[in-house]
């Protein structure tokens, strides 16, 4: 180890005991944020997204922030950009990424007011704690702590925080497109990821995509009378049911070969480290007495979570209680959605679907099939190159341990769309969330606990960054 390293070393740490003094003012910071029910997609919130932005641009250029901007689209909610660059070119420039704007709430039972940051025990709940106020907020701590220390950053630093992350990113690329000066950079921090435990922080490495369908089975021109007509006219509802029994074996998985991609035997072992057992998951589903999660069936949690495809009824057009008659229906339908594994493509999963789905109908009923536009790809992503290890390095000094790579089952749209935009950049995916934290729901908290590693963790990125990473 160099002297300047050792150094450099020294003042990181004092960055870090910096931070952790302020942590309670970080909170106080965040619950502030977290006042604003800034919902992006009730209409009737926009106002509040658009305050909840200036506000934070106001705090950024406080907070000594060069080119602080509120971003503006025709027809798009705002995003906040900003920057520090005074570490000049010899150092690399870091992006990180979050969004500002939050979930609805209504209708949801939530114990404490969703819009007042409230702590109980090691928690503070309120909407968009974790998911994302708690993400970006992070890093904004940090770069306070250095800013009071050393008098400025190891690297140079732009932040981007999103208003529209909540309702699928639809104008992000725009921005891409129109404010390029915003995200280029040397290597990407995105937060909005989970941890797979409160002691184990998580790098994100694939996500699955989303692709949804509408199935309809016709028969007969109106309804009529099922005593009457029973056994040789075709109940459209009953096969409406068979047709979806075919997608799924006896536990509701995608029972389709060509869709059930083997992951090597050495991803399958590290998956089996990762803290997803059957407790566990018990707790965080809120699986009711009585009630197993589903078998593993030879493969980890992890995989059948992440890298398998899930198949789900989103609705379906079965006649409800409030339509029920003795009669025989014209038509059935319902919309699935199949999330779609890592590295698949829309593609292959509407020819497998279509296979199983149009060959001989039951009961001969009309079928058709229509895809859903839109959607989300999946995304698959290899870590290399040293921002990386530079990475492990930080967590290994705030958490104790590196980073252990994870996926996530759902769809985010931003990181598709990052890993697709600067694919040959570092892309970091990392956040505040734990698995208890509800993002989403009800109840939805960030653990104390690790914001303040996530804090310490993002002082010694910046640091770990400006010696691994060269600039462009
Ligand atoms: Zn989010």
């Amino acid at each position: 180890m160099s002297e300047s390293t050792i150094e450099s070393d020294a003042v990181a740490d004092a960055v870090a005991a910096r931070a952790e003094a302020r942590f309670d003012a970080t909170v106080e910071r965040l619950s502030h944020y977290l006042t604003f029910p800034a919902i992006s997609c009730d209409e009737d919130h926009f106002d509040d997204v658009r305050r909840l932005a200036k506000q934070i641009a106001s705090d950024l250029s406080e907070l000594g922030y060069d080119n602080v901007r509120v971003l503006e689209l025709d027809g798009a909610l705002p995003s906040v950009s900003a920057e520090m660059m005074g570490a000049g070119p010899s150092a690399p420039t870091v992006l990180i990424y979050g969004h500002l704007d939050l979930q609805p709430v209504k209708g949801e039972p939530w114990d404490t007011d969703p819009h007042v940051a409230t702590i109980i025990g090691e928690r503070l709940f309120a909407r968009g704690s974790a998911d994302d106020m708690g993400g970006w907020v992070s890093h904004i701590a940090a770069i306070e702590a250095w800013r009071d220390v050393a008098g400025g950053l190891p690297c140079n630093v732009k932040l981007i925080i999103e208003g529209e992350e909540e309702i699928g990113s639809p104008n992000l690329e725009r921005f891409m497109d129109t404010y390029p000066e915003v995200f280029a950079s040397d290597v990407m921090v995105l937060t909005d990821c989970e941890n797979p435990s409160t002691e184990i922080p998580g790098l994100t490495v694939s996500l699955r995509g989303l692709l949804e369908f509408e199935l309809t089975c016709e028969a007969i021109a109106s309804d009529i009378h099922s005593g009457l007509w029973g056994n040789m006219v075709p109940d459209v509802s009953t096969a409406l049911v068979t047709l979806l029994a075919r997608l799924v074996d006896d536990n509701g998985r995608l029972a389709i070969d060509a869709l059930r991609p083997d992951w090597p035997d050495a991803w399958r072992k590290d998956a089996r480290n990762i803290p997803l057992d059957a407790d566990s998951i018990r707790e965080s589903a809120h699986i009711i007495d009585g009630v197993d999660p589903l078998p593993e069936d030879g493969r980890p949690a992890a995989e059948w979570l992440w890298r398998q495809p899930a198949i789900t009824i989103l609705s379906t057009t079965l006649p409800t209680p409030d339509r029920q008659k003795n009669a025989l229906r014209a038509s059935a339908g319902a919309t699935l959605s199949v999330r779609v594994a890592p590295g698949q493509n829309h593609d292959e999963v509407r020819e497998a679907i279509e296979a199983v789905l149009l060959k001989e109908a039951p009961s001969g009923v009309k079928v058709t099939l229509t895809m859903a536009p839109g959607g989300a790809e999946s995304w698959l992503y290899t870590p290399k190159g040293p921002a990386f290890p530079a990475a492990d390095r930080a967590y290994q000094k705030a958490w104790g341990r590196p980073l252990l790579e994870i996926g996530v089952g759902g769809s985010i749209p931003f990181v598709a769309l990052f890993g697709r935009r600067f694919s040959d950049l570092p892309l970091i995916l990392n956040g505040v969330m734990d698995p208890l934290t509800g993002a989403h729901g009800p109840n939805e908290s960030l653990h104390l606990g690790v914001f303040k590693k996530a804090i310490i963790a993002n002082v010694y990125l910046l640091d770990e960054l400006s010696r691994a990473v060269t600039p462009a």
